[in-house]
């Protein structure tokens, strides 16, 4: 496996001031999450202070729950109240009940590389499915119908910068039926979405 710096870091004994900094962001803005444990492998998989993130709000539900660092479910939080939820009520004229996630943290390489993907970090989320409030589901996937596409298409244009990498149905085979968004730290600071 490619070296990445996140994969030798030692665990801090205590919780950093920025974790917990995050910790209490999350919570104003309405996330439900408890700890989890950490999570490390041979192969460099590292998640030292993981959180098990069950609602996004009061209002939007996350199914099943995600063990994800608390930075990316941050970037998740602020992205389904901000952008998903808006979208959703302008394009269907209802509200966003539920995301479902199809990964958060995996330890893997990226699909035929030898780099592990940002699941590795739980710095990553997939997400494969939106259910309005009236149960209606609108699923990733590589034509969907109607309406359903314009919401996914703006989901995911407006999804490239708060997230540092958007992938979906068409950027390759292996996201055909959900989009990944990441927070791949990139020296320039800069995005990949395709
Ligand atoms: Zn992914």
């Amino acid at each position: 496996m490619l070296p990445d710096k996140r994969s030798t870091a030692k665990r801090p004994a205590i919780m950093p001031p920025e974790e917990k900094a995050c910790r209490a962001r999350l919570k104003v803005l309405g996330g439900d999450f408890e700890e989890a444990s950490p999570q490390a492998s041979a192969e460099g998989c590292a998640l030292p202070f993981p959180i098990r993130l069950k609602r996004l709000s009061a209002t939007i539900d996350l199914e099943p729950d995600a063990v994800i660092n608390c930075t990316a479910a941050e970037a998740t939080v602020r992205f389904a109240t901000t952008v998903i939820t808006p979208t959703a009520k302008s394009a269907f004229g209802e509200e966003l009940a539920t995301i479902d996630q199809a990964s958060a943290y995996v330890c893997r390489p990226r699909n035929g590389t030898r780099k592990l993907s940002e699941h590795a970090f739980g710095n990553a989320l997939d997400i494969a499915r939106f259910t309005l409030a009236g149960g209606s589901a609108i699923d990733v996937e590589p034509a969907p119908p109607g309406k359903n596409a314009e919401f996914l298409a703006a989901i995911r244009k407006a999804a490239c910068g708060p997230f540092k990498t958007v992938l979906g149905p068409g950027s390759d085979a292996d996201h055909s039926l959900h989009l990944h968004f990441d927070l791949a730290p990139r020296r320039n600071g800069g995005t990949f979405c395709k």
